[in-house]
Parts: C-alpha cells; sequence; structure tokens
C-alpha cells in the first residue's frame, strides 16, 4: 500500500447526500424555511462529472434568490468538493413556481414566524397568531415582492402574507 492512500474510498455522493445540505438552505428573510420545503428544487442530477442542482425560482426579481442560489453552491462545496469533481447550481425557466409547491409540512414553519402561507385562490390568508379569518389586507406591497400586509380583526395583530402564485 501506498503511504498516504485512503484505506477506504469514500462513498460515491447520492442525491441523498445533495438534499441533505439543500435542506440547510434558507431563505435570507424567513430562516429556517429552506429551499426544499419551498419546493423550489427542480432537480438534482449526481453523476460521474459532477453535482448539478436545478432550481425554480419563486418570485422574479427577489434580491434573496441569489443570495439562496450561492449558499446553496457554497454549502455544496463545503459538504461534497472532496467526492465530486463539479458542482453546478443554476436557475431553470422550464418549469414554473407556483405557491402549490411549498410542503404543506412547511405552513406550521412560516406561520410560527407569524407568516400565513399563501391563501387559496380569491382568499385572504388566516391570522398566522389566532387562526382567525377575519382579517383585512393592509398594503398589497409588503417588506418584500412576496409578500403581503394584513391586520388581524380578532387578535389585533399585524401580519405578513405570502402573496398567492398560481
Ligand atoms: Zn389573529
Amino acid at each position: 500500500m501506498v503511504k498516504g492512500t485512503q484505506v477506504a474510498k469514500s462513498a460515491p455522493v447520492t442525491e441523498d447526500d445533495v438534499y441533505r445540505v439543500l435542506s440547510l438552505v434558507s431563505d435570507p428573510e424567513m430562516p429556517g424555511v429552506s429551499v426544499v420545503d419551498l419546493g423550489m428544487v427542480d432537480a438534482v442530477s449526481v453523476t460521474p462529472d459532477g453535482i448539478q442542482v436545478t432550481l425554480i425560482p419563486t418570485f422574479v426579481g427577489c434580491p434573496a434568490l441569489e443570495i439562496m442560489r450561492e449558499d446553496a453552491f457554497r454549502r455544496l462545496v463545503a459538504a461534497l468538493s472532496d467526492r465530486a469533481t463539479a458542482i453546478r447550481v443554476v436557475f431553470t425557466s422550464r418549469t414554473g413556481w407556483t405557491s402549490d409547491r411549498i410542503r404543506p409540512a412547511c405552513h406550521a414553519a412560516l406561520r410560527s414566524r407569524g407568516i400565513a402561507p399563501p391563501p387559496p385562490p380569491d382568499a385572504l390568508p388566516h391570522c398566522p397568531w389566532c387562526g382567525s379569518s377575519d382579517v383585512v389586507a393592509e398594503s398589497l406591497f409588503g417588506p418584500a415582492a412576496c409578500r403581503s400586509i394584513y391586520y388581524c380583526r380578532a387578535c389585533r395583530n399585524p401580519f405578513e402574507g405570502l402573496k398567492r402564485l398560481s
């Protein structure tokens, strides 16, 4: 055996490895809500040539998108570059993102941050604090392009709601 050679070769990268890393990539404005939760992962390809992750842009023009792409790239390099030759993270325009891609399990995480998940078509969201449907839209232009501000008449709290995109 040549000195310095590893006895056990590290296992090849799997799609699960890639998803595990992607589950750590959060929307900078919604910490803990990952690109996987948001349904932004279109495809993960693992070949002898390397890893390619294809993401679906949510709200076009959202400044968080590029931050998330770079975060995904850096985390994949940090976690898997010793086992993969090339790593690419790209956006696609082939698949359109809709609100329905958000994982239902993610809705509770959004509510716990005071953010209402996108409501059904032509409906207002329920208050993330108390669950009431007695809400009014305060402003269609929230702090981010993807969010609106509402006011709950039941518990008298303002809250943010993700806009519906279908
Ligand atoms: Zn309320």
